[in-house]
């Protein structure tokens, strides 16, 4: 198959960029702002009915007709890595490249206009069931090297088609961002023998001010350093490097906690655009990672990246994540 995109490196950073020519854009593409018709009605819809080429559908009651699907999973149209030769690593005269070799996958909910906030606790774990089977088969892929599990929900948070969709995407390298995560955390195992989420999960809960929600199993949180106003990240109160192992149980819990982070931001901030995403090990050497602790963040749109936060990577949160929390923490849902 032909590739349709390269990742190319930072000399300096370290860091990778994705060069995509998925849809031959010319440089007058790029001129004023093209306004996105974001409000598609149900009949042009591309998500209506189950895909020919679906990958799996789950129907809510866990057995009977495909026709009864709740959640499929399909490949992207428009993918940004394809099935390709496994990365190779190109010199470009002094940088460094590869082949944007992966998968790119759709994860698609069937209301049109139903998002998580208004699902019930057996649609959203059918979804992250969804997520966790995927992964599991995406990561024997032996160019893969990370994972990514995204969602997009409004057109401010990326989402170019209305109907509720995730994404999966297989990528040829660890990502940067999901790098200096892994980096830290290791660091910290390194110097205090315990792995940093546990700490941190521990100690949230005693301090309980930037708690939202607990259930038995999952914990959600406004990060004490938090990047945006009303940024929440949700995680197993149990250490677990790996997402894709998550139980029955777990996963229960998973959905549930999800579910009300949404509906609390949906109900509290009047539905506002988010992205939300999964962090956690990287496929290969998976002992190595054993320090690492999957989490999900959830990262509303309440502001854009302006040249403070462009020129120095230090963004601004409006509201202390105390004050979130405790404002999340009273909206009934
Ligand atoms: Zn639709
Ligand atoms: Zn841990």
């Amino acid at each position: 198959m032909k590739l349709i995109s390269e990742l190319r490196q930072d000399i300096v950073s370290g860091d990778w960029v994705v060069i995509a020519r998925v849809r031959a854009r010319r440089p007058h593409d790029f001129l004023g702002q093209k306004r996105v018709s974001f409000n598609q009605p149900k009949r042009t819809c591309p998500f209506e009915t189950l895909a020919g080429d679906a990958l799996l559908a789950y129907p809510v009651d866990g057995a009977g007709k495909k026709e009864r699907w709740w959640v499929e999973v399909i490949p992207n149209k428009y993918p940004v890595f394809a099935k390709g030769i496994c990365a190779v690593f190109n010199r470009a005269g002094i940088y460094q490249w590869t082949e944007g070799a992966g998968a790119h996958e759709v994860v698609v909910t069937k209301d049109h206009t139903r998002a998580f906030d208004a699902m019930s606790d057996e649609e959203v774990e059918l979804v992250a069931r969804a997520y966790q089977d995927r992964y599991t088969i995406l990561k024997e892929d032996e160019c893969a090297q990370y994972v990514s599990i995204f969602h997009n929900h409004g057109r401010l948070a990326g989402a170019t088609i209305r109907h509720p969709h995730s994404q999966i995407i297989v990528l040829p390298v660890v990502p940067p961002d999901v790098g200096r995560s892994i980096k830290g955390s290791e660091e910290y195992f390194r110097e205090h023998k315990k792995c940093v989420h546990c700490v941190m999960v521990k100690f949230e809960q005693e301090e309980k001010a930037r708690v939202i929600y607990a259930n038995e199993r999952f914990i959600v949180i406004a990060p004490y350093a938090s990047r945006s106003a009303f940024e929440i990240r949700i995680f197993p109160k149990a250490h677990s490097a790996h997402f894709e192992k998550m139980n029955g149980e777990e996963r229960r819990g998973f959905a549930h906690a999800l579910r009300i982070a949404l509906a609390k931001i949906a109900q509290g901030l009047e539905n506002p655009d988010y992205n939300f995403f999964l962090h956690t090990a990287p496929i290969k050497d998976e002992k190595k990672h054993s320090h690492y602790h999957w989490h999900l963040e959830i990262v509303p749109k309440t502001a854009i990246w302006a040249g403070f936060e462009i020129g120095t990577g230090i963004e601004i949160s409006t509201i202390a994540p105390e004050d979130a929390a405790e404002f999340l923490r009273k909206i009934k849902v």
